[in-house]
């Protein structure tokens, strides 16, 4: 069994960008607070519609109930990212000109921010795969796919509205499932497929992953506690209220932070580099 990681300068740089691929609520406009849309549920304490402003959004783009955001009924918001598209939007595609400063750019701006909102989670699942040695016999095509992405996200707003995002993905992911499977080989044994699959409430204490396909799986408060998933392709896993206390994710492939911060953990749980347990969590667990 090898390590998977590289320790090369290009994919060590790669890895150095992924810190620009998470929210920086400093930098943006509220966008994800006025622009997306909110059913009242248990994430969710109101209904709003995409592109009314949030009622606790301030003057100042701050959250007016950030610190009490889980007992006021908000987990929802604790657990989105947008993957530094907010900032970006804000800063690079506006130039710094809120949609308070000049209203006609604000249906606009809404309609941008989901769209690189795409480009950037894309940007963070190629990131990742660029960080692997297992991929190095497809690292030029992942660096090309990874620069056409930045481009896309850099683009003028007209080209954004253009862009057939759905398409788009379609394509990079063809390439993330070569890398997927470059790295899942890196696992002893014959890794399990489970893309896709019903694991809701699963009983997976202490079950080795390791390698398993788990694309899409829906592991909504599946007991993983103690599980080896090193190696795992976990995109687009639902892992809300999973228990992973005690869980070894380190080198799980495709995982991202709001899937870590909607599910349960503590101190015990490793994660890869670059994601942090969850605030709301505790060295005895989950509050
Ligand atoms: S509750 Fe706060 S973080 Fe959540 S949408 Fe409203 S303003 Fe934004």
């Amino acid at each position: 069994m090898t390590t998977d990681r590289t320790t090369s300068p290009a994919a060590a740089d790669h890895g150095n960008q992924r810190g620009e691929l998470r929210g920086d609520c400093s930098s943006c406009f509220g966008l994800c607070c006025v622009a997306l849309p909110f059913a009242k549920s248990a994430d969710f304490a109101i209904t709003k519609a995409a592109g009314a402003p949030c009622p606790n959004l301030e003057q100042t783009f701050g959250c007016g109930i950030h610190a009490k955001l889980r007992p006021s009924g908000f987990r929802g918001c604790t657990v989105y990212d947008c993957f530094g598209a907010g900032q970006h939007v804000a800063q690079v595609t506006y130039s710094g000109v809120s949609w308070r400063e000049a209203p006609a750019t604000m249906t606009e701006m809404f309609e941008v921010f989901p769209i690189v909102r795409h480009l950037h989670e894309l940007l963070w699942y190629l990131d990742d795969a660029l960080t692997r040695e297992a991929t190095a016999p497809i690292h030029a095509d992942l660096h090309a796919a990874s620069a056409r992405t930045r481009d896309l996200a850099g683009s003028r707003p007209e080209a954004l509205l253009a862009l057939d995002v759905d398409a788009y993905r379609q394509e990079v992911n063809v390439l993330l499932l070569q890398a997927s499977d470059l790295v899942r080989a890196c696992a002893p044994g014959k890794p399990k497929n489970r893309r896709g699959a019903d694991l809701i409430g699963a009983r997976l204490a202490g079950a080795d992953l390791r390698g398993a396909n788990l694309r899409g799986a829906y592991l909504i408060g599946a007991a993983l506690r103690g599980a080896d998933l090193r190696w795992a392709d976990l995109i687009g896993a639902d892992l809300r209220d999973a228990d992973l206390r005690g869980a070894d994710l380190t080198d799980a492939l495709y995982l991202t932070q709001p899937q870590v911060t909607a599910a349960r953990g503590d101190a015990t749980t490793r994660l890869p580099r670059g994601l942090e347990l969850a605030e709301h969590w505790t060295a005895n667990g989950p509050r």
